[in-house]
């Protein structure tokens, strides 16, 4: 089959090799957001497709017959983009997305919301005077009000991202995270409330195993709800 793999997750990287390995054809497309991207095996094709009607054209110009939407549970753009195009060129579509962190015994002593808005003022409600974000670098301008005396923001890669405060240190890490490794860093800031989203992944979960064994309050913010897939007929 000829494959579009819409990826920029370690979960895509994985499956491309597997794929080819079964005698697909495999495109895997990147949004072309980080620098130098970790590319996966096979034909990698990078940038945005122009929306939904760019990306139909693009699943009939090269007569794609299967989209896999592997993307981050977050980059819900996308997602949305593949439903639609997908319906209107009649291209079968199979999402792989991970498990949320909801399924984790801690997730019940967590402040769950609904987006980074609520996620900010559930910050400023807490009090907490040693904050560690990682919600990713897009969402840190809905952070940049924060009244917390020390502010830390760990992305994997800053890109063009400015204008942060100047009491802020932002520390730019891919991992891998051990717990070991987030101890120390909860410990040595004297973190007291970690921002995260539910991103689900098993590569940096260890940041939660710290948090609950330090007590660290923790606020997620919730995945939305994707459209849904349509039936196959
Ligand atoms: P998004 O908000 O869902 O998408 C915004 C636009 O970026 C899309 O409309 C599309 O542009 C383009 N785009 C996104 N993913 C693409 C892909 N795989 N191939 C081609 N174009 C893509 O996406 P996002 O949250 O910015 O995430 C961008 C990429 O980073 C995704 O591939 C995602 O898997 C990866 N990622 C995201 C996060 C996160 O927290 N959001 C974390 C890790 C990795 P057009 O409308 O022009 O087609």
């Amino acid at each position: 089959m000829k494959i579009l793999l819409l990826g920029g997750t370690s979960e895509a990287r994985a499956l491309a090799p597997q794929l080819l390995s079964e005698g697909h054809q495999v495109i895997s497309s990147l949004a072309g957001r980080v620098d130098s991207p970790l590319l996966p095996d096979g034909e990698v094709r990078i940038g945005g497709f122009g929306g939904v009607s760019g990306l139909a054209s693009y699943l009939r110009q090269n007569q794609i017959e299967l989209v896999i939407d592997a993307t981050h549970p977050f980059a819900e753009q996308i997602s949305a983009n593949a439903v639609l195009a997908c319906e209107q060129t009649k291209t079968q579509l199979v999402r792989r997305q991970r498990p949320s962190w909801i399924q984790r015994p801690d997730s019940t002593n967590w402040t769950w919301v609904s987006d980074h808005d609520e996620a900010f003022r559930a910050c400023l409600a807490s009090g907490a005077k040693s904050i560690l974000l990682t919600v990713g670098r897009q969402p840190l301008p809905h952070y940049l009000d924060l009244d917390a005396e020390k502010v830390i923001a760990r992305v994997a890669d800053l890109g063009r991202v400015s204008g942060l405060p100047t009491h802020w240190k932002v520390i730019e890490d891919r991992g891998p995270f051990t717990i070991e490794k987030e101890l120390k860093l909860f410990s040595d800031k004297q973190i007291k409330l970690l921002v995260t989203k539910d991103s689900g992944s098993a590569k940096t979960a260890a940041k939660l195993d710290a948090a609950a064994k330090l007590g660290v309050q923790v606020i997620m913010v919730a995945r939305s709800i994707l459209p849904d897939l349509a039936r196959p007929n």
